[in-house]
């Protein structure tokens, strides 16, 4: 598999270490792990505290900016040109893969509208199974954050980003929408 070659290729490598201080060292960044539950609790506190709409952009701001603060390393490390747009959108593939969200699949796109796959997703699966019921709207806004960052820098515009199939809502998958922002 892949993704599970990729994590073996990151541990080989050094990208992903445990330091003397028994941190988890990812990228030159402290990394925590998080059960799914964790984050599924952490959108429902928000959703709660501030309702649906501030929840949602709370959380696509986290994607965003976990995004903008790892392609810094990411191109300083792996010496990743910024204009290969095609060793980025594998790249992202990858560690998003690794992260454990779920299976990403960028689809083939020519020209401004680019369809991304996740399969099992992990929030997704965790929802149904913590409220015993659909959600009525798609929950992956950190996942559309990090996909929004990352194709602002692929068509280096503005883009903006829909999730229309998510697996909380009873979708066999998850699907997202990128589109530019025209100007
Ligand atoms: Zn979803």
């Amino acid at each position: 598999m892949l993704s599970r070659n990729f994590l073996i290729e990151l541990l080989e490598t050094g990208q992903l270490r445990v330091d003397e201080n028994g941190h988890l060292i990812l990228f030159n960044e402290f990394g925590i792990l998080t059960p799914s539950g964790v984050v599924v609790k952490l959108r429902e506190l928000l959703e709660r505290q501030f309702g649906e709409k501030v929840a949602d952009k709370i959380l696509m701001k986290l994607g965003e900016y976990q995004v903008e603060a790892a392609a810094k390393r990411y191109i300083k490390i792996l010496g990743i040109h910024r204009l290969d747009k095609n060793k980025i959108i594998q790249f992202t593939e990858k560690i998003l893969n690794v992260l454990g969200w779920g299976k990403i699949l960028v689809q083939p796109f020519h020209d401004s509208i680019v369809t991304v796959i996740m399969k099992e997703s992990a929030l997704g699966i965790r929802y149904r199974k913590m409220y015993k019921k659909n959600s009525k709207r798609p929950i992956d806004f950190w996942v559309a954050g990090m996909l929004k960052k990352h194709f602002s820098v692929i068509f280096e515009t503005e883009v903006k980003v829909k999730e229309t199939k998510c697996m909380a809502m009873g979708h066999p998958y998850c699907e997202f929408l990128i589109k530019k922002v025209k100007p």
